[in-house]
C-alpha cells in the first residue's frame, strides 16, 4: 500500500477534499548510511491537524525515517513535500524554522546545566526576552516535576526527568508539524501515561504529530493512521483500525498493553 492509504484515512480526507495539499508528503524515499540501506521507497502521507504513528520493529527504519523527514539526514532518492511545497534536502534548522520539530529519542539535555538553563536554552530566547517566561511556565505546567528541580543539575536528574527535560521545550512551544521518537524510550509507565497525555493536549490544540513508537499501546491511543515499517519499507498504511498487530513483527507486537 502507498501514502494513498493514509490520505484516504478519515482525517487525511480533510486535505483532499479542500483542496490542499497534505501538510507532509513522503514519496518514494530510500536513504541510509553510506553503503548501508535503511529505507527503500517508502512514501505517507499526513494531513494537518492528524496523527500519524510509525510502528515497527527494531531496525524497522523508523528513526531513520524521523532523521530525513527532520533534515537530519539527506535521503539517498524520493522526495519531502511540506504544504506541498519540495524540502528534500533541506536542513534541519530550515525546516525548523517553518515549524517542523523533532523531539529525537534519548536524553539530549546538557549535563553540566540546570534544568532551567536547559528549558532557557532549548526554548530559543535569552533569559527576561520576549515569551521566555510564558514559555518557560508552561514547560512547568506540562512537567510539574521539573519545576521543583529548577536548580539541579541536569546530570543529577533520573533517566526519566531527563527525557522529561529534553521533551518540555519542545510541548511548551508546539510547533505545526511535530516528530517525536521512541517517547517511550527511558520512561517508567505511570510517567509515559502522563506524557502521552500531554501530547493528545498538545495534539488537540492544533498540531500535527509523526509518532514513532515500538509501544503500540499507546500509539494507538493517539494516532489515527498508522504507518507500519519493516526492513525498510511500508508494510502496512491505513487507519488504526484496520491494524493487524501481527503485522508489527514480536517487538510491536508483544508491546501492546504493556
Ligand atoms: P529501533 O526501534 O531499534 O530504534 P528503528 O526502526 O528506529 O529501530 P533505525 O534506527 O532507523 O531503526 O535503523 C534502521 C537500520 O539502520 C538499522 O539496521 C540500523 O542498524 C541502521 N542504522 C541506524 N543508524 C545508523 C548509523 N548512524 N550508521 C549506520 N547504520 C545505522
Amino acid at each position: 500500500m502507498t501514502g494513498a492509504g493514509v490520505v484516504e484515512a478519515g482525517g487525511a480526507m480533510q486535505g483532499a477534499g479542500s483542496g490542499h495539499p497534505p501538510l507532509l508528503e513522503v514519496i518514494d524515499l530510500s536513504a541510509g548510511y553510506g553503503p548501508y540501506r535503511a529505507l527503500f521507497g517508502v512514501s505517507l502521507a499526513v494531513v494537518a491537524g492528524s496523527a500519524l504513528a510509525v510502528l515497527g520493529p527494531n531496525g524497522a527504519g523508523k528513526t531513520t525515517l524521523a532523521r530525513v523527514i527532520t533534515g537530519l539526514i539527506r535521503p539517498t532518492s524520493g522526495r519531502i513535500l511540506l504544504d506541498g511545497e519540495d524540502v528534500t534536502g533541506e536542513r534541519a534548522w530550515r525546516l525548523a524554522r517553518r515549524a517542523l520539530r523533532h523531539a529525537p529519542e534519548g536524553r539530549s539535555v546538557f549535563a553540566s546545566l540546570t534544568v532551567e538553563e536547559n528549558l532557557l536554552l532549548q526554548l530559543g530566547v535569552a533569559a527576561g526576552g520576549a515569551g521566555t517566561a510564558d514559555a518557560l511556565a508552561r514547560a512547568y505546567e506540562l512537567f510539574p516535576r521539573l519545576a521543583g528541580r529548577r536548580r539541579q543539575l541536569a546530570a543529577t536528574l533520573s533517566g526519566g526527568e531527563q527525557r522529561m527535560l529534553a521533551l518540555a521545550p519542545v510541548l511548551a512551544r508546539p510547533p505545526r508539524l511535530l516528530v517525536v521518537d521512541e517517547l517511550s524510550l527511558g520512561l517508567a509507565p505511570v510517567l509515559l501515561d502522563q506524557v502521552y497525555a500531554t501530547l493528545r493536549g498538545v495534539r488537540e490544540a492544533g498540531t500535527t504529530m509523526i509518532v514513532i513508537e515500538q509501544r503500540v499501546h499507546h500509539a494507538l491511543d493517539l494516532a489515527d493512521h498508522i504507518v507500519v515499517l519493516d526492513k525498510g519499507t511500508v508494510a502496512f498504511d491505513g487507519p488504526a483500525e484496520r491494524l493487524d498487530l501481527g503485522t508489527i513483527g514480536p517487538t510491536g507486537g508483544t508491546a501492546r498493553g504493556s
